[in-house]
């Protein structure tokens, strides 16, 4: 099964070992890509684990499954953003923020990502050494447009993201929402927003309710 984050990857491979807790999660965009994916299968307790300390004190996973009810969270696209590649820059995350520097956000679950990616990486570590990081950042900006459904009708939630590590750990601070929030109508024979080059009434549109 395809990762509910909508990368190319299966969820297994994915985020799937983020949520179990058998992996932690290497950069901001993959720790977003997690949460969304935790959204998704109601994992309540690792969107709470996922914050700073400072802020799980304020929160219970209860409060967490309590606002996130009635949302159906369908599908992610993760933005290119300067801002991500300036600060976001480690050896760590240097693949997925290859992904957001030059790939469309449109064909952010594009089959081809992969290929580019590791072709980026490769050619960036040989060209470019010297701009590698002595030490790993700990703040990084993520931009992301997310889909949801509530009440049969579609939303979209466009954010960008505040996120830093503690502990080790990458973690969720705050976001930024954008103008474009809210409720949206989407063509029913354009692609779907989960970019699998599918009819949107055949894929993603089947799951309102
Ligand atoms: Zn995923
Ligand atoms: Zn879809």
């Amino acid at each position: 099964m395809r990762c509910y984050c909508c990368s190319s990857k299966s969820f297994d491979e994915c985020c799937e070992p983020f949520l179990k807790g058998d992996k932690h999660p290497s950069s901001a965009e993959q720790l977003m890509r997690s949460r969304f994916s935790a959204y998704a299968t109601a994992h309540y307790q690792y969107i709470l684990e996922t914050y700073p300390k400072e802020k799980q004190q304020g929160l219970s996973v209860e409060d967490l499954a309590q606002s996130a009810q009635g949302a159906t969270w369908f599908a992610l696209k993760v933005h290119p953003t300067l801002a991500a590649s300036s600060v976001d820059n480690s050896v760590d995350s240097l693949v997925d923020n290859s992904v957001s520097s030059t790939e469309d956000s449109s064909i952010d679950c594009s089959v081809h990502a992969d290929a580019k990616v590791e072709a980026q990486t490769n050619a960036e570590a040989i060209s470019k050494p010297s701009l590698k990081p002595i030490t790993k950042p700990n703040n990084a900006i993520v931009e992301f447009t997310a889909y949801y459904f509530e009440n049969k009708s579609m939303y979209q939630l466009h954010e960008t993201s505040n996120f830093s590590v503690e502990d080790g750990k990458w973690r969720y601070h705050d976001g930024v929402l954008h103008d474009d929030c809210g409720k949206i109508k989407y063509g029913r024979n354009l692609p779907c927003v989960c970019g699998s080059n599918k009819k949107f009434k055949q894929c993603c549109a089947t799951k309102s309710r």
